[in-house]
This record gives structure tokens, sequence and C-alpha cells, in this order.
């Protein structure tokens, strides 16, 4: 559960739009951060400083950010339940992409594990979400395959 981790949802899309800089290979900096989120770099350096001390992202050389091993797991869970839960609300449900992918961004943390599975079941393990991202499944697969 989230509460568990310390973290607020606008700390989860921090991590959430690290993790997507990080999968396009793109530089993790304030100014990137800041520019995607239409916030100030002052705001995102605070939430840099404070996923640091939670040992969630790595400063690196040259002002560059990246994930720590702690921080790949939550955001890969979070990214995963995202991507399938949007699908599932396209595919299933009959939402438009954006109204879906806003639902999900509401959920993609609180969601159980067990009820992500099935849906993962339920659209035969989809490769990628409704904007064309991957989706990595992992123990979500069970030992059903
Ligand atoms: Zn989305
Ligand atoms: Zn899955």
């Amino acid at each position: 559960m989230p509460k568990s981790r310390g973290l607020t949802p606008a700390q989860d899309r921090y991590l959430a739009i690290i993790y997507s800089f990080d999968e396009q290979k793109r530089d993790i900096t304030t100014g990137g951060l800041a520019k995607a989120l239409g916030v100030t770099p002052a705001s995102v350096s605070e939430a840099l400083k404070f996923l640091e001390s939670k040992k969630l992202v790595e400063r690196r050389s040259w002002g560059k950010y990246a994930l720590s091993q702690r921080g790949r797991e939550i955001a890969s869970r979070m990214s995963h339940n995202h991507r399938v839960l949007e699908t599932y609300f396209v595919s299933v449900l009959g939402l438009n992409e954006g109204a879906a992918c806003e639902e999900a961004s509401k959920i993609d943390m609180l969601v159980g594990d067990g009820l992500v599975a099935s849906m993962c079941r339920a659209l035969s393990w989809p490769s990628v979400c409704v904007h064309g991202r991957p989706i990595h499944h992992g123990s979500c697969r069970g030992c059903e395959r």
C-alpha cells in the first residue's frame, strides 16, 4: 500500500515520470522533469531531494539522476498497474484513451495485485498499453504461464 512507503500521490507521479524517462533512455534532469510536468525546477529539486532521502533515486554526475533498484521496483509495478488498468478500461469497458488514463492514474497505486493479475489474465497479458508503451508482466502471470 502507498501509505507504507510514505509517498504522496504527487511523489508517486514523480516516480512514474522518472521511470518513463528511464524507459525512453532520456536523461533524468531537473530541467527535463520540470518541463514534462509543467512545474518549476525548484519544486522538482525539492521532490528529487525527498525521493533521494527515501533512497528511491540516486544523484549521478552532471546533474543527472537515476532510479535506485528499489525505486525501479516500485515504479515498474506502478506502471504495470497503470497500463493494465487503462488497457482494461478501453478494451473491456469502452472508455476513451484519455479518460482511461486519468482513471487509472487515480488508483494505480491502490489497486490490489490480485485484481490486476485477473485483469492481465482477462486481457491475455497484453504487451503494450493504450498509449503503445510496453507492459512488463511479472508475478501477475503467476504459475499459469
Ligand atoms: Zn496512461
Ligand atoms: Zn501483468
